[in-house]
């Protein structure tokens, strides 16, 4: 077969853009929503259904952790990606800090304004837990409910603790006199 040399092949025009292209294209700079006066950038793509934004890439499923990698550098193995403007879409790298597990776990726990029944976390209703806040109203309810159930048991408890309490008082009488 003999070969024509003065054809032209045609160039395939290959037509792609950057992974920091691809996600740029994804996201629109709020004029609304800011954190610590920059704003935050807003994933246009359906979110899922914990409220964060998917971009795959070949390590990543997730657009905020994309935007991390692309922009500030690598995720250590022992931290999370923490938003400090508290908005699951937003994925402007200055919005997002790697921490350790337990400090995310707890500026979460920080930034709930309510507990999961809708009680408000005033300083009123909220007492200290060894995990984060607890609400008063639900304890008390929890409380309420159970001495329904356990009428006998907790009788038996009230009877009890107010014989120690009279008993405390008994002793520290004795003292002061
Ligand atoms: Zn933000
Ligand atoms: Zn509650």
């Amino acid at each position: 077969m003999e070969i024509d040399y003065t054809k032209q092949h045609p160039v395939k025009k290959i037509k792609k853009r950057s992974i920091a292209g691809r996600f740029l294209a994804k996201i629109v700079v709020s004029e609304v929503l800011f954190h610590e006066g920059s704003a935050c950038w807003e994933w246009q793509p359906k979110l899922d259904g914990g409220g964060y934004g998917r971009f795959r890439t070949e390590d990543e499923h997730y657009a905020h952790r994309t935007a991390y990698k692309l922009f500030v550098g690598s995720i250590p193995d022992d931290k999370e990606i923490d938003h400090r403007c508290r908005r699951r879409h937003c994925v402007n790298p200055l919005h997002l800090e790697a921490v350790p597990h337990k400090i995310n776990q707890e500026r979460m726990a920080e930034a709930k304004t309510e507990c999961v029944k809708g009680h408000p976390f005033t300083p009123e209703n909220t007492f200290k837990m060894k995990s984060g806040r607890g609400c008063k109203i639900c304890r008390y309810q929890r409380v309420k409910e159970w001495r329904e159930r356990n009428p006998e048991h907790a009788r038996r408890i009230n009877t009890e603790s107010k014989r120690n309490w009279r008993q405390k008082q008994a002793k520290s009488d004795n003292i002061v006199r």
